[in-house]
């Protein structure tokens, strides 16, 4: 179901569409635990992108990217066995890396805006950096990566993990990503990794024509679900998705 939203936009209402996030997963093989950050942790990642392939993604460049980033280079050592699980995990501060299947099917997402699909996508705007993980998987599908952080810890945290990287089309921010960030709009795509219970308005400002938002957004009872908003020459079309869970979206840089 489709409707055009009333800003703030809020899920009071609203009907779902699309897949539930409570249907199982089809059973996959146990993935050997890479052993810390010496062992060469590709077969793991590849037996990952498997199991995201059988759980529904499909788009071959979010395989591509999700299968070349090295997750457990993100987290903190003693977390690096549980890396490639399907799982979120802890990055300080009381925030966490969003489950590899949620990175990817929220990728594969944005690529499904109008302007990714008659081009490639272009500028994407992250709201919520945290250990950076999920900016470079987005730096390998998107032209250039636009990610803010209000934490000043994750902010460098994140600094540091990319450094090695050495993607030239990332850049970080730190600052309230409430405000979205005006440096790079407008956005072919922005993804926040943080849900509050309503959307600002901001973000589908930035929003360029043909351009798609997905973010988690909390309904009355505070259960998140996942909203995709697309930005057409008529105005705003949203979409709710399925159950989700994220770290709150809070104000203010701290
Ligand atoms: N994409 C991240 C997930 C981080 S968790 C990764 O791959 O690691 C969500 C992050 O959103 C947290 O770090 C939290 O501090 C941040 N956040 C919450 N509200 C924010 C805001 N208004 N602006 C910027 N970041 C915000």
């Amino acid at each position: 179901m489709q409707r055009r939203p009333g800003f703030p936009a809020r899920l009071d209402g609203l009907q779902r569409q699309g897949p539930s996030m409570t249907k199982a997963a089809p059973a996959a093989p146990a993935a050997p635990m890479p052993q810390g950050m010496g062992l060469d942790s590709a077969a793991v990642r590849a037996r990952m992108v498997q199991r995201l392939a059988a759980g529904g993604i499909d788009a071959p460049q979010v395989l591509q990217a999700m299968g070349a980033v090295e997750r457990h280079r993100f987290v903190d050592s003693a977390l690096a066995n549980q890396a490639y699980e399907d799982t979120s995990l802890p990055i300080g501060l009381a925030q966490t890396i969003s489950k590899p299947s949620v990175v990817a099917r929220m990728a594969q997402l944005l690529l499904g805006a109008e302007c990714a699909r008659v081009g490639s996508l272009g500028r994407v705007l992250e709201i919520g950096t945290g250990c950076g993980y999920q900016a470079a998987v987005l730096a390998r599908l998107a032209r250039e990566v636009y990610t803010i952080e209000r934490l000043r810890a994750l902010h460098e945290k994140a600094r540091d993990n990319l450094r090695p990287l050495r993607l030239a089309n990332v850049h970080l921010i730190l600052g309230d990503g409430m405000l979205g960030y005006a440096g790079g709009a407008p956005y072919a795509g922005i993804i926040a990794a943080a849900g509050g219970d309503a959307l600002p308005q901001t973000w589908c400002e930035q929003l360029a024509i043909g351009g798609r938002l997905v973010a988690p957004l909390a309904g009355p009872g505070g259960q998140q679900s996942l909203l995709v908003i697309d930005r057409g020459a008529q105005g705003l079309t949203q979409t709710v998705l399925e159950s989700v869970h994220f770290v709150p979206l809070k104000s203010g840089i701290a």
